[in-house]
C-alpha cells in the first residue's frame, strides 16, 4: 500500500488537456521521482517474475518508458508498437477504431516468433482499444499474450471489458 500511494502521489491530473473536459493523468513527476519511477517498474513486472515471459511489448509512447525496464527486470527482449509508418523494417499491423476514425498499431514482423510468451506494457488503460488491438497484433504474430500490466486504469471507460481473454492487472484504478 506503501508502494501504491508513493505512485498515486506522484501521478498528476492535468484538467482540459488534450481536449475541453478531458482530465490527462500525467505521468510525468512520476518518471522524475527516481524511488516511485523504480517501485512502479517493480510493481508493473512483479506478477510476472515466473511467467517465462520472452517479450515485452511496449505500447507508444508511454508504454516505451516502462515496457522498457520491466523487460530488463524479466530478463525479456523488448519489442516497441508504433503507430503507423515508423518502424523501418517489415510490419505487422493491427488497425483498431477510435472516438473520431482509426489508427494502426505496428511491430516488426520478426520481432516475435510463433509461441512467445508476451507481456504488454502500458501506463494507462482508457477505452481499452489500444490495448485490444496490442494483443490482437500480438497473436496475429502467433505470440500468447500472457499478460497485460498497466499503472493507471481510468475504470469508468470500462476498457477492462474490452479484454476478458487477458484480464488486465492494473497498479492503480480511478
Ligand atoms: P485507450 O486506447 O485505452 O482509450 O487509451 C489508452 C492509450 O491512451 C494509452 O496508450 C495511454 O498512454 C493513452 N492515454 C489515454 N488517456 C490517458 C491519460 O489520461 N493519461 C495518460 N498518461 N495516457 C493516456
Amino acid at each position: 500500500a506503501a508502494d501504491l500511494d508513493l505512485i498515486s502521489a506522484h501521478v498528476r491530473d492535468v484538467p482540459d488537456f488534450p481536449h475541453p473536459g478531458i482530465i490527462f493523468k500525467d505521468i510525468t513527476p512520476l518518471l522524475n521521482h527516481p524511488e516511485a519511477f523504480a517501485v512502479a517498474v517493480r510493481a508493473l513486472a512483479a506478477p510476472f517474475r515466473d511467467s517465462g515471459i520472452d517479450h515485452v511489448v511496449g505500447l507508444e509512447a508511454r508504454g516505451f518508458i516502462f515496457g522498457a525496464p520491466v523487460a530488463m527486470a524479466l530478463g525479456a527482449g523488448f519489442v516497441p508498437a508504433r503507430k503507423a509508418g515508423k518502424l523501418p523494417s517489415d510490419t505487422i499491423d493491427q488497425a483498431y477504431d477510435l472516438e473520431y476514425g482509426t489508427a494502426t498499431v505496428e511491430i516488426h514482423a520478426d520481432a516475435i516468433t510463433p509461441g512467445s510468451r508476451v507481456l504488454v506494457v502500458d501506463d494507462v488503460l482508457a477505452t481499452g482499444g489500444t490495448g485490444r488491438a496490442a494483443v490482437d497484433l500480438v497473436r496475429k504474430a502467433g505470440g500468447t499474450v500472457v499478460g497485460f500490466s498497466v499503472l493507471m486504469e481510468l475504470s469508468a471507460l470500462r476498457g477492462r471489458e474490452k479484454m476478458p481473454d487477458v484480464e488486465p492487472r492494473t497498479l492503480l484504478s480511478v
